[in-house]
């Protein structure tokens, strides 16, 4: 049961949360998942939502697609790390899968809004690190959106204007990157990642390793 884990911020292993967000069509989730295949030690955290699923995606990959008594009761049992409305629809972060890829010694990455890096960021500050991710131009975010074809153009205006929302919290981050070219960003997100996992604080084996060095 969830209620049995410690909480990410009771815990002694440091691992990383990334929080990463985006307005929609600014290629976070691209650049999310190409992170987390890069790297072992580093796992995506799947969300729950009770949007329906869009063409192509699959239940457990994308999210875990639920209906909303289903959320609320989650919600009830204090199941999720952070949750939030966002366009009408519920969105969380299960708090149990979380804390196994910790116990496992793993690094998470969440692709979530500014509603949930904040209330994460606020409970575990010094294993948060948050990146947003800015289109070049507001241009090149709208075709984008259309790009994908996913959508209705009712649906893409929606998503346009949720994202100049989000694009509002942008200073509650401590990296931002402008994604005006894919393998530049994905290289920026990669030195961000590797950089604050080389921080003193997240390498407990440290004080040994340099004990060891000075007892030579
Ligand atoms: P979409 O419906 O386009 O997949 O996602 C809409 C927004 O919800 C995106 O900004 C996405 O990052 C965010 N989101 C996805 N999962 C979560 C979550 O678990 N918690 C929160 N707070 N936001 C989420």
């Amino acid at each position: 049961m969830t209620d049995d884990h410690a909480k990410p911020w009771e815990t002694t292993r440091r691992g990383l949360l990334l929080l990463v967000s985006s307005p929609a069509g600014a290629g976070k989730t691209s650049l999310s998942r190409r992170l987390v295949s890069d790297h072992a030690d580093l796992t995506l955290s799947i969300s729950w939502t009770t949007r329906a699923p869009r063409p192509g995606e699959e239940e457990g990959r994308e999210y875990f697609f639920v209906d909303r008594p289903g959320f609320e009761a989650m919600i009830a049992k204090g199941g999720f790390l952070e949750w939030a409305e966002v366009n009408g629809n519920l969105y969380g972060t299960p708090m149990a899968a979380v804390m196994s890829a910790l116990d496992e010694g793993k690094d998470v990455l969440f692709d979530i809004d500014w509603q949930g890096a904040k209330q994460i960021a606020e409970k575990a500050p010094d294993d948060s690190v948050r990146v947003f991710i800015l289109p070049p131009s507001w241009e090149d975010l709208s075709r984008r959106l259309h790009a994908r074809a996913q959508d209705s153009e009712e649906v893409i205006n929606q998503r346009l204007a949720l994202g100049k929302e989000e694009i509002a919290h942008w200073r509650l981050y401590d990296y931002v990157i402008v994604n005006k070219n894919f393998d530049r960003a994905y290289a920026d997100l990669g030195h961000i990642y590797r950089s604050e996992r080389m921080k003193p604080g997240r390498n407990s084996w440290l004080p040994e390793f340099v004990d060891g060095l000075l007892a030579e």
